[in-house]
């Protein structure tokens, strides 16, 4: 059992908003990405976030360690409030801090050989000397299930699984105690998102860390992650322990994510809820609950009143006027 001190990274009413400029250099509106977000990090587990794409999970992601400046709310990481952070703390608490992208493709610079990105990693940090740089890169690649010989090579020369390997590579070699994982398996082929998931896995073992494991797909999520929140329209509407929310998914839109994954058994056969109309827009939500216009269950008070996160179980929050 966990408890509050084992927290490692508190969100408290977080937002993130995104002005919309007029022409004349106006502020005409908001994007509101994230919208009032609360929920915590026990160090050494993994947190899954999943939702639809365009639901706010990977800017929430940005935005809880500092990638993306919050718009308001509070952010602690091992103690530290890093919304009102010096950038020269800031610089420190990198290293404790990264972040393994969906597409290692578009974040490794094509012109520098995997051993130079690792080795500037170091670089940056002031670790090491440069000897000493050159070994702990090599012994990183090792780790990551990669060869000496790929220290040498561009990332064109590598293959998707490859390329994010050394992603993996540039997130752990700092030793951090937290990584945010957006999407790491999703752009790679289905034959090695196992390898890469398990490596993952692995690494966290090793080294205690702590993820927060973005994904729009429910499996992965179910497969990785000890708890789980799920967000719609910048809105966490769910959070329970993982096997929790997929046996008794409380919220009407967890419901309808869980009703499109497949069951391992195949003699029980789950209902599929399909949902009608598309993701509103969030420069104009919808009032009251963001999720009305598309829930099944909505009544009156869900097009005026939004509901609070309320724990309706043990660990078990539920943002919804049904059951609250
Ligand atoms: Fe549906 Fe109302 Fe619950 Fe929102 S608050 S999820 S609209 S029942």
């Amino acid at each position: 059992m966990h408890n509050e001190n084992d927290i490692i990274l508190k969100a408290e009413h977080v937002k993130k908003y995104f002005p919309i400029k007029g022409l004349v250099g106006n502020v005409t509106g908001n994007v509101k990405a994230v919208d009032d977000v609360s929920m915590h990090l026990f160090r050494g587990e993994t947190y899954g976030l999943v939702g639809e794409t365009g639901c706010g999970k990977s800017t929430l992601g940005r935005t809880l360690i500092n990638l993306s400046e919050a718009t308001s709310g509070n952010i602690t990481i091992n103690g530290q409030e890093i919304t009102r952070i010096k950038p020269k703390e800031m610089h420190f608490l990198r290293q404790k801090i990264q972040m393994v992208f969906q597409d290692p493709y578009t974040s490794l610079n094509p012109r520098m050989r995997i051993g130079d990105i690792l080795t500037e990693v170091l670089e940056i940090q002031h670790i090491g000397k440069r000897a000493e740089r050159m070994d702990m890169v090599i012994e990183m690649l090792e780790k990551v299930g990669l060869r000496v010989e790929h220290y040498y090579r561009y990332p064109h020369e590598l293959s998707g699984g490859q390329r994010q390997r050394v992603g993996l590579a540039r997130a752990i070699i700092l030793n951090p105690d937290l990584v945010v994982c957006d999407e790491p398996v999703s752009a790679l082929d289905v034959s090695v998102r196992s390898q890469i998931i398990n490596l993952l896995l692995d690494m966290q073992q090793d080294r205690n860390l702590t993820y927060l494991f973005i994904s729009h797909d429910m499996s992965v999520i179910r497969y990785t992650s000890r708890r789980t929140g799920v967000m719609y329209l910048g809105h966490l509407v769910e959070e329970a322990v993982t096997d929790d929310l997929f046996a008794n998914p409380m919220h009407p839109y967890t419901q309808v994510l869980l009703s499109a994954v497949p069951t391992p058994n195949p003699h029980i056969k789950r209902k599929r809820i399909v949902l009608s109309g598309d993701l509103p827009s969030p420069i104009n939500p919808p009032t009251g609950c963001v999720f009305h216009t598309r829930c099944p269950a909505a009544k009156e008070i869900c097009l005026s009143q939004l509901p609070e996160m309320v724990e309706l179980a043990p660990n078990h929050r539920v943002a919804c006027h049904i059951g609250a």
